[in-house]
């Protein structure tokens, strides 16, 4: 249920006393402007979208508006009405207000049939992957169009008849309200999915289904510097849903492998080095590890345990950011024991140092 708790007159910026001509425009200028079509991944528009689209069914039949202006959302809930839960919905119910908007191409290829459900999964990569970014073969099951029928859900050579639920015009006419005549409010056809044909036999393969679950092999180019957690959202890639329909989307969680060398930090990587306390009194130079490779690490004389020396453009490059620094934190070690001549000649300095 959609419970923005917002007004609905004020969602589609409508007055109260606003004829249903004005109420009718104001939703096509928003529905145009929040669709998903021209806001493609943008979640916020779709439920834009939504929420407009359910402002409209209340304020466009008369008897929920009737309702609404007496009893606000109570009146509603008391008849059971549910606003919309997606936007395909939306496209079912008042598709034809778009169809001469768009024109007629578009009110088929999108309004007439259901949309795939979205797959999603979680892919563990290694460290340098997300760091460096890589690309991935991926294989998954998915229902796919099905390939005996090539997803229009009848036998092969079985001739198509005319649908007996819509008898042939692809349309419903939406029984719910008195007035949906009057707005030209049908929705697509379900038996048909708006087609005004159906099969006379099945596809023995998917059962008349139209998809049927199929291994996919995918490559997945993961961008340099993905996050843990980061989601990579392939548009299409999802679940088949029918003749005609347009595929889910596949969203794939990365969960980023810790490195046992580097620790992230940002686009930064921190590296812990161990130097002989020798060699952090008097400086020197070591070489140490870099996400690319290796490199001289120039030690200054006196350097501190905790001290972060900078190694420029060292860390992540992330696609389309700045590049990030290797850090190399300094951490003094002291030898647990000594032979008798080192022993030795550490006394003579502690005399000389205290
Ligand atoms: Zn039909
Ligand atoms: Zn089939």
């Amino acid at each position: 249920m959609v419970r923005t708790g917002k007004d609905y007159y004020e969602i589609l910026g409508v007055s109260r006393e606003a004829s249903p001509e004005e109420i009718k425009k104001a939703y096509r200028q928003l529905a145009m402007k929040y669709h998903p079509d021209r806001n493609p991944g943008d979640h916020k528009a779709e439920e834009r979208f939504k929420e407009i689209g359910t402002a409209y069914e209340v304020l466009s039949d008369p008897k929920k508006r009737d309702l609404y202006d007496r009893r606000g959302q109570a009146g509603l809930d008391d008849i059971g009405f549910e606003g919309f839960q997606n936007a395909e919905d939306v496209f079912s119910r008042f598709g034809s207000i778009f169809g001469d908007l768009f024109g007629d191409s578009f009110f088929e290829g999108r309004g007439r049939s259901a949309r795939g459900e979205d797959i999603r999964l979680q892919v563990t990569i290694p460290f340098r992957d997300a760091a460096l970014g890589a690309t991935r073969r991926l294989e998954i099951q998915k229902p796919a169009v099905c390939s005996t029928c090539h997803g229009k859900g009848g036998a092969p050579g079985s001739p198509r008849t005319v649908c007996p639920e819509c008898r042939g015009s692809g349309q419903l006419q939406d029984q719910a309200s008195p007035f949906g005549g009057l707005f030209g409010m049908n929705r697509a056809c379900p038996r048909c999915r708006g087609d005004g044909k159906v099969p006379s036999r099945p596809c023995p393969t998917c059962q008349g289904a139209g998809t049927s679950r199929q291994k996919a092999a995918l490559e997945v180019r993961i961008p340099a510097g993905v996050k843990d957690g980061t989601i990579l959202s392939l548009r299409g890639e999802g679940a088949a849903a029918g003749p005609g329909s347009t595929p889910g989307d596949l969203l794939i969680q990365l969960a980023v492998e810790p490195d046992d060398r580097f620790e992230r930090k940002g686009n930064d990587l921190v590296l812990p080095v161990r130097v002989m306390f020798t060699t952090a009194a008097l400086g020197g130079e070591m070489e140490i590890p870099t996400l690319r490779g290796r490199a001289h690490l120039k030690i200054p004389p006196g350097v501190q345990t905790g001290t972060m020396l900078r190694l420029k453009g060292e860390g992540i490059h992330p696609a389309g950011g700045t590049p990030g620094d290797l850090l190399v934190r300094i951490q003094i070690d002291v030898p647990k024991t000594l032979d008798p001549h080192q022993e030795k000649l550490l006394r003579e300095l502690a005399k000389t140092i205290r």
